[in-house]
């Protein structure tokens, strides 16, 4: 029996203890697709099989695998100091990656709390907009205004404000009260094969006003949208859409969260969405990208005047909220290793300079058979199909599967197919993408 064998033998045993997040279990364990090894812009399963990574792991690998610096960085601190406790206590690495993500990011968010997973971030962040309110003043700006589609994490607040109907009606009863939602923004009928942002749509922020009109202002505490929504298949805002969301919500002192857990660190062509376009919110939360994936960790960028009104009260615990793993000495080490990979390569700009080569690549599926959509920009990408009579979500997963079959990770939710490789890409990389994935279209019904 040869080593491989060996090893997919053990394998076939353990499967069954293991249930797996957001995933089929059933299906995966008749057919596993087990990934062993990761360098670059590759894995490799468990049999040996390169498979190149269309989706830097699952936003996360911004940098590419087997970084040597991230790896060092985290065996160093791992001797070094390897857990100390975030409550009333404090680590240098944590205090100086704040300070670093605070001159990263968009003017005035010059404060960082830190968590270990976006659906920690958001949750956080939904505190923090109601505890500001209560500090200012405004107890009674409770309720959460998000968007249809919109896909904040896996946490009661996360699944409550946003909006994938599958992740929220096996738990409807449960959801937080006081949350009503903006309408999406994907109009294929409208902006089918659009490069980069549609034209037409930016009205769909004012029914923002309606809902201000609908529950008053003075009851709402935070709106929160993915600058471009990446989950539901990478749907771009309308040019102005932000823009007007901003507006809206200044004038009804009503805060603002960007949620770039994927957007974040180059993934739209600069460090963040909200610089690309030109919007800045009040809080930003972040996760995946921000240490390579290396390590669990999230961060939420805040406003200095939201932490100023929170610092107002008695000396005393300000926000009764955080993590054991808050700041991770380990994680910070991660990433801080990353923000160097990303500044030292010119990742984000690296992100932009590839972007009209990859959405030329994309683009380049338009007319292959079901294809009804195709949407870009930086180096994220989605293709839409029609579903077929088979179930919604069938010919989607066809694709993923055979993409995998022939050596390319590519990510599928319902009938799209979502590209977001690693920002070290290189045009033959590119290609050979988007060739795997024109054949997997051609071989499907
Ligand atoms: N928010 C957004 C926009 C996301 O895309 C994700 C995950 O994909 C999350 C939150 C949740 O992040 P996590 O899975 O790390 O909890």
């Amino acid at each position: 029996m040869t080593d491989i064998q060996n090893h997919n033998e053990s394998e076939a045993q353990s499967l069954e203890h293991y249930w797996m997040p957001f995933t089929a279990n059933r299906q995966f364990k008749a057919n596993p697709r087990m990934l062993a090894e990761a360098d670059g812009m590759y894995y490799k399963d468990t049999s040996g099989r390169a498979i190149l990574d269309g989706t830097a792991g699952l936003w996360c690998c911004n940098a590419g695998h087997g970084r040597k610096e991230i790896s060092e960085a985290v065996s160093h601190q791992i001797k070094q100091m390897d857990y100390a406790p975030s409550f009333q206590m404090g680590h240098p690495l944590a205090f100086e990656l704040a300070e670093r993500l605070a001159q990263m990011s968009p003017q005035g968010l010059n404060k960082v709390f830190f968590t270990n997973s976006g659906s920690e971030s958001v949750d956080s962040a939904l505190k923090i907009a109601i505890n500001y309110h209560r500090a200012n003043g405004e107890p009674t700006r409770t309720r959460f205004i998000g968007r249809e589609l919109g896909y904040h994490g896996v946490g009661f607040g996360g699944i409550s404000v946003g909006g994938i109907g599958g992740n929220r009606k096996a738990f409807s009863q449960q959801l937080l009260p006081g949350v009503d939602h903006l309408p999406h923004t994907l109009d294929i009928q409208g902006n089918a094969f659009t490069r980069g942002m549609p034209t037409t749509g930016a009205e769909k922020a004012d029914v923002l006003e309606q809902l201000v009109a609908l529950h008053g202002a003075e009851n709402i505490a935070a709106v929160i949208v993915e600058p471009m929504s990446g989950s539901a298949g990478v749907i771009l805002p309308p040019q102005g859409y932000l823009k007007r969301l901003r507006e809206i919500t200044q004038k009804h002192g009503i805060l603002l969260i960007f949620d770039e857990v994927i957007t974040a660190f180059g993934r739209v062509g600069d460090a963040f969405a909200s610089q690309r376009w030109g919007v800045t919110p009040d809080l930003i939360t972040t996760a995946k990208a921000l240490n390579n994936g290396a390590i669990p960790m999230g961060a939420v960028l805040i406003d200095d005047k939201i932490y100023d009104a929170c610092m107002q009260g008695p000396d005393g615990i300000e926000l009764f909220h955080g993590y054991t793993y808050s700041g991770h000495p380990v994680a910070a080490a991660a990433a801080l290793a990353t923000l160097n990979i990303y500044e030292n390569d010119k990742l984000f700009e690296r992100s932009r300079e590839l972007e009209g080569y990859f959405e030329d690549a994309m683009h380049s599926l338009k007319d292959l058979p079901n294809v009804i959509d195709i949407r870009n920009i930086g180096l994220v990408g989605a293709i839409q199909f029609s579903p077929s009579n088979q179930g919604v979500g069938k010919r989607g997963f066809d694709v993923f599967e055979r993409c995998f079959a022939n050596g390319t990770l590519v990510r599928a939710t319902a009938d799209i197919i979502a590209i977001s490789p690693p920002l070290i890409i290189d045009k033959q990389e590119i290609d050979q993408i988007v060739n795997t994935l024109a054949d997997a279209i051609r071989a499907t019904d």
